[in-house]
């Protein structure tokens, strides 16, 4: 039979499952004969060695020794280094995988590569990535990324059966806590909500008995062989010693022999107690949480599930009578539920499927097997500007708690440019706070190969969701060519502050304008020359490095005296030579469809700013020259004086603010109140907006 593993990659112990060909879960033996492997790696001068000896080894003493690393999962900061090489937690999974996998293939005589690889529920996208990684470079196939407390539910839901209830899976590990409330029904286990911590857990215990007896030593000799490295962890070893005892008696002793001096402490239950009642009262705290989430009391429970080695110090069970009002539900392993429900799930994905209904069915039936429906313990969000637009919050797409795999999909409006590569930037969060610093940065998201759509904002439709291991997956596409976006997630460096970087690299958007004068007969003499002292004006405003400016005029006849041009001194000798200029005397053209060839190709954003004294006559198209400019978002500034009518130029304006009727010793105001609106006008990524989404029609 070829088999599937459930894999428990503990803080602490490792645990390694099948389902055999009867059905029956079975925990399989390391190379040692245990079914718990130490996650404890020793690193000696020529070799490596995982699980029960290297724990010896850390007992005795030796400090060539990585243990509790999956606290550290995902976390780039977290590096050791043996024998002039480093690891980060990752890497020393890799070890404790490989380890797991050689022992098992050598019970089962045969290569195994499908596994289920267990994480907390609280795990957030890094730490989970960082566990597919750890499985698949230790030369597993992973099937999936299982929560431990589903796992635990799945494994006591297959024996119960008929049965309508909520339970709390109350999982204290070694080194993690988490909390899930469940729902169990005939045919399925359906998970309402999750929280956790993943710095909680068995070893928090053992330190307050360790910093206890430091501070004893201390006391009585002036010396804690806490602060000594070479003695830290063989104390550490120690006092998981004395813990496990108290699981099963009133007192115990414990003696430590530092610097010729020795003392023989007895730690008995009530002082444990006392040393840790902060920690019971933190899980009871996240509990509450969680069953508030789902809008339950704890008189809403059946039951309280402990799973994970630590639920055997008495302490928890009581806290969890206390509390629930119930007995917690034993005679299940608390250790080995995890890597069981894990199998499970592997041996179910694994067998031959066949369709009913349209829906796909397992030809391997387990008794009592119950599908299962699990929700993620972040919440997923991206940067965006806050309400004011003047900081940078958390804006969440997809709350905690909801079911995956679920996608949420958001539409963003993207300027684009002819000859480069036009990207969309998203940073991606976990978190529940408004505030970045409270949440974990996944990384800045970088869609790549935007095509260029001409003046209208290119839009993105982004997708952003949580697969079945709970891990992000953001997809983009683009509206107007249907083409999925490449992807690149970039690190962001610590030192990266939201505020100060953003402010930095928010890009400048390059202002095309075209100014459009109406050169009919009643424009010459005295208004001419206001319009061009005007212009002047205007054009000097202008941010000289950011902008181009071009001249057209029209009467019978459209010209352009000066295409778009950066050169300052270029435009204002085209404004100059206007006395000169000759398009005829009656105002029967438009100025539109000119404007508009000069500025399509125009890369930024493109305005025209028409100035006028009179009627138009003659063109009957004028409104469809307009509309088809406004259409690819160039914006239309009119100013009229003399015999221009102001409805006329509401028409022809983009916005009231950019209609203007005003009399012939006011243009120069008029044209400066243009060239604000000019500068301010908003451009660049529109991304950061406080709904996260451009609304679209
Ligand atoms: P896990 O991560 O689920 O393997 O849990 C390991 C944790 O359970 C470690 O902190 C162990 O010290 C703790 N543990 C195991 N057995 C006992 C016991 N009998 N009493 C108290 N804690 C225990």
């Amino acid at each position: 039979m070829k088999y599937s593993l459930g894999i428990d990659l503990g803080t602490t112990f490792s645990v390694v499952s099948i389902i055999d060909e009867n059905g029956t879960p079975k925990v399989l033996n390391n190379k040692e004969g245990n079914t718990l492997t130490p996650s404890v790696i020793y690193f000696g001068n020529d070799e490596i060695i995982v699980g029960d000896d290297a724990k010896e080894m850390q007992a005795m003493g030796d400090n060539n020794i990585a243990c509790f690393f999956k606290r550290n999962m995902g976390d780039e900061n977290f590096v050791l280094e043996f024998n002039d090489k480093y690891y980060n937690a990752e890497d020393l999974s890799v070890i404790v995988l490989k380890k797991l996998k050689k022992d098992v293939e050598n019970i089962l005589k045969a290569e195994v590569k499908d596994a289920v690889i267990t994480v907390p529920a609280y795990f957030n996208n890094l730490q989970r990535q960082s566990t597919i990684n750890a499985g698949t470079r230790a030369g597993f196939n992973v099937l999936s990324i299982l929560n431990e407390p589903t796992a635990a539910a799945m494994a006591y839901g297959m024996k119960k059966e008929g049965q309508n209830k909520n339970i709390l899976v109350y999982d204290l590990g070694g080194g993690t806590f988490d909390v899930t409330l469940v729902h169990i029904e005939d045919d399925i286990i359906k998970v309402l909500s999750t929280d956790g911590d993943h710095e909680l857990g068995g070893k928090d215990w053992d330190d307050r008995i360790a910093m206890y007896i430091g501070e004893k030593f201390f006391e009585k000799f002036g010396v804690n062989p806490m602060d000594d490295i070479e003695y830290y962890n063989d104390i550490l070893v120690k006092c998981e010693n004395v813990k496990k005892h108290l699981s099963k008696r009133e007192s115990t002793e414990i003696s430590i022999y530092y610097c010729d001096l020795s003392e023989k402490f007895t730690i008995t239950k009530d002082i444990f107690v006392g040393l840790t009642g902060d920690l019971l009262q933190r899980t009871k705290s996240l509990s509450e949480d969680v069953l508030k989430s789902a809008g339950l009391t704890w008189d809403n429970i059946d039951g309280v599930l402990p799973v994970g080695g630590s639920t055997r110090m008495p302490m928890v069970l009581d806290f969890i009578r206390e509390v629930s009002k119930k007995e917690p539900i034993v005679g299940i392993n608390v250790d080995e539920v995890v890597s069981i429900g894990a199998a499970i799930k592997a041996t179910i994905e694994t067998s031959p499927k066949v369709t009913i209904n349209k829906e796909e069915k397992s030809l391997f039936t387990l008794g009592g097997y119950k599908k299962t429906e699990d929700v993620m313990s972040h919440s997923l969000g991206m940067v965006a500007l806050d309400s004011l637009g003047k900081g940078y919050i958390n804006s969440i797409i997809i709350e905690k708690n909801k079911k995956i795999p679920c996608t949420e999909k958001r539409p963003y409006e993207i300027r684009t440019g002819k000859n480069r590569d036009n990207v969309l930037e998203v940073y991606m969060l976990q978190g529940e706070s408004e505030e970045i610093e409270n949440c974990t940065v996944l990384g800045k998201y970088v869609f790549h190969d935007i095509s260029y759509v001409g003046r209208k904002p290119a839009v993105i439709d982004i997708e952003y969701s949580y697969n079945k291991n709970g891990v992000v997956d953001v997809f983009a596409t683009q509206r107007e060519t249907g083409k999925k976006l490449p992807l690149k997630i970039e690190k962001i460096p610590e030192d990266f502050s939201f505020e100060e970087g953003f402010g930095k690299t928010e890009e400048v958007v390059h202002k095309n304008i075209v100014i459009a004068m109406d050169l009919s007969g009643s424009m010459r003499g005295k208004p001419l020359e206001k319009a061009m002292e005007a212009s002047k004006t205007f054009i000097e405003a202008l941010d000289e490095e950011n902008s181009s400016v071009g001249l057209i005029i029209f009467a019978d006849r459209v010209q352009t005296l000066m295409p778009l041009t950066e050169k300052r001194d270029d435009i204002i000798s085209a404004v100059e030579g206007l006395r000169k200029a000759d398009v005829g005397t009656s105002t029967m053209s438009e100025p539109f469809s000119e404007a508009y060839d000069i500025l399509k190709d125009a890369y930024g954003d493109c305005f025209i700013v028409v100035l006028t004294d009179g009627q138009w006559y003659g063109k009957k198209d004028i409104m469809a020259e307009v509309n088809k400019c406004k259409e690819d978002g160039i914006e239309i500034a009119a100013i009229g004086f003399g015999n221009a009518r102001k409805d006329f130029l509401d028409k022809i304006a983009t916005c009231e603010e950019n209609s203007i009727f005003t009399e012939v010793s006011n243009l120069k105001q008029s044209f400066s109140r243009i060239a604000k609106v000019i500068l301010k006008s908003e451009s660049g990524i529109k991304m950061f907006q406080k709904s996260n989404s451009i609304k679209l029609q």
